[in-house]
């Protein structure tokens, strides 16, 4: 049988050169799960890692040494600064080149036209291009997934097997929260059998939330192949131009502080109050303030000074935002929900505030007081101040 689709290719993010976390992450997990597959299938499958910029040949090696079995780089003054209109095109037509997947495997030259995979990084940059790639592609996407799993399934759908029972084999199971953050979703990217709407959906492809999985220890003695790609670029895909880059340091600090008071949505009875009792509880603790996302979204009229303060996405703690390991984390009229939990679990002790005793949170805290944080956290201050007093005196 031909081979259409072979490979997982994972879209590498760096700035100016210097390789960002996630990508070594992405690469990691790419080897996992191809270990396993090329063992199973008695297969031999690579991780192809794709980089784009310029003056980046230098460090393509270095993605070998993280795990990756090829490199491929386009190498081009115009790929410096991330365009997503450029990028899309370049990426797309890297997915689509037969002659460097005929470089990867020469037995398959002519054979395989697209990779079986593609892996992006869920932060703003791959979230954005990953949707229009897979566009371009004509293919799914399963967006911030932090679980995958590779086996065969057998299934029956009206729409894409036309009813009757079908294996769909090397099926990448892509997991992650459902909208609600309180379930487990798993997306599946799958060709239409069904012969009335015969379709493929190749590559199956996701963004992969940062500091899920776990990166290799670099090995320099690993080899692997690096081919050059050169992408055709025209005038017509330039119409953007970066006229100056300004890198905006974050006027928040999760990194320094041991204790992090978050708040969310409990506030809403009285947010100019809750939030100014949130501010004196963390300047107690000498904390920093952390929010769940749809704070960041600005949900309750406060006035401007803490509105711009607060709630803001420097602030959010989960996969849309930050990671803490905090000493002393404070959950403050927040439910607990997965993308919210990912994002503090790691914190050495945590107390939370909420008047449902059925809220999750209550599974993820080493206190849960119940309560309205307008009757509790005047509370905690007093103590406190008190127990500030006798260590003092
Ligand atoms: C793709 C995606 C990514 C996401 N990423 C993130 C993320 O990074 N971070 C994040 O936080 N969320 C994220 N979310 C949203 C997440 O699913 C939840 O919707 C969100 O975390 C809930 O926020 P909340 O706890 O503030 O609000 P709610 O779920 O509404 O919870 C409010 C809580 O306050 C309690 N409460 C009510 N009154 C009081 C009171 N007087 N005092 C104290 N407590 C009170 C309630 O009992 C309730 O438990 C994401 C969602 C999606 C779809």
């Amino acid at each position: 049988m031909t081979e259409k689709y072979r490979h997982l290719y994972v879209i590498i993010e760096h700035e100016d050169g210097k390789f960002l976390p996630v990508s070594f992450e992405m690469i990691g997990e790419a080897r996992r799960l191809l270990d396993d597959f090329n063992l199973k299938y008695s297969s031999n499958e690579k991780v192809v890692a794709v980089i784009l910029g310029h003056n980046i040949k230098d460090i393509s090696k270095k993605l070998i040494e993280y795990g990756s079995d090829v490199v491929i780089f386009a190498d081009n003054p115009e790929l410096k600064d991330i365009r997503n209109t450029i990028y899309t095109k370049v990426i797309c037509q890297i997915a689509q080149d037969t002659k460097s997947l005929g470089e990867i495997e020469p037995e398959y030259a002519g054979e395989v036209k697209k990779p079986r995979y593609m892996f992006f990084a869920a932060d703003s940059i791959g979230r954005h291009l990953s949707s229009t790639v897979l566009v371009e592609l004509e293919s799914g996407l399963a967006s911030d997934i932090n679980q995958l799993v590779i086996e065969d399934i057998e299934m029956s759908h009206q729409q894409k097997t036309g009813g009757t029972k079908e294996t769909y084999k090397k099926t990448l199971k892509m997991y992650r929260p459902d909208f609600s953050g309180f379930l487990w979703t798993t997306i599946l990217c799958l060709d239409n059998k069904n012969p009335a709407f015969q379709r493929d959906y190749h590559p199956q492809s996701c963004s992969i939330i940062p500091g899920v999985f776990e990166s290799l220890k670099p090995d320099s003695s690993r080899e692997g192949k690096i081919i050059e790609f050169i992408p055709t670029i025209d005038e017509e895909d330039l119409k953007v131009k970066v006229l100056s880059r300004q890198i905006i340091k974050s006027v928040v600090d999760f990194d320094t502080p041991r204790t992090i008071v978050s708040f969310g949505r409990g506030i809403k009875e009285n947010p100019e109050q809750n939030i100014r009792l949130v501010e004196n509880l963390a300047k107690e603790l000498n904390a920093e303030i952390g929010v769940t996302l749809p704070i960041s979204k600005k949900p309750y009229s406060v006035s401007q000074a803490l509105d711009s303060k607060y709630m803001i996405p420097d602030r959010v703690i989960g996969t849309s935002g930050h990671k803490t390991s905090a000493m002393l984390y404070v959950a403050a009229g927040v439910s607990g929900a997965m993308q919210h939990v990912w994002g503090m679990k790691d914190s050495g002790f945590v107390v939370a505030i909420n008047p449902d005793e059925d809220a999750p949170i209550k599974n993820e805290c080493d206190i849960f007081i119940k309560g309205r944080m307008e009757d509790v956290i005047p509370l905690l201050i007093e103590e406190i101040k008190k127990q500030i007093q006798i260590v003092e005196a």
